[in-house]
């Protein structure tokens, strides 16, 4: 979509500091860090949410963005300290990108239940 700032991370148009990838997802620092380690996980495909993931392929999509998020907690050495992978869906979660991603923080104590 040519109006969506993953969708241009994604395809190159825009940089971001990657620190991981695969053939169906990239991964980059947050430009607003909420932790020592805060990741975002997108697909390379554009989907809103989610909750849009559906089907076969919706199964795959959000396979391969958790794949290369515990690919990349294990590449920034968060394994032995633990890490959250969660993804913001819809306004009241606070989603404020409609491109699926999902956070991953690590590098401190995280509090639950979260805000
Ligand atoms: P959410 O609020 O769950 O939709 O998360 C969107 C995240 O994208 C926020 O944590 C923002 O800081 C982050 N963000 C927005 N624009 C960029 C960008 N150009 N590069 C990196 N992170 C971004």
């Amino acid at each position: 979509m040519a109006d969506c700032i993953f969708c241009r991370i994604a395809s190159g148009e825009i940089p971001a500091q990657v620190v991981g990838r695969s053939e169906h997802a990239l991964a980059f620092r947050d430009l607003n860090p909420q932790a020592p380690t805060h990741v975002l996980i997108v697909p390379l495909r554009h989907v809103d949410a989610v909750r849009d993931a559906t089907g076969e392929d919706g199964a795959v999509l959000l396979g391969h963005v958790f794949q290369l998020a515990a690919k990349v907690a294990t590449d920034l050495g968060l394994d032995a300290s633990g890490y959250r992978l969660v993804s913001n869906t819809g306004r009241e979660a606070g989603q404020s990108v409609f491109h699926l991603h999902v956070h991953l923080l690590g590098g401190r104590a995280l509090g639950w239940p979260p805000g």
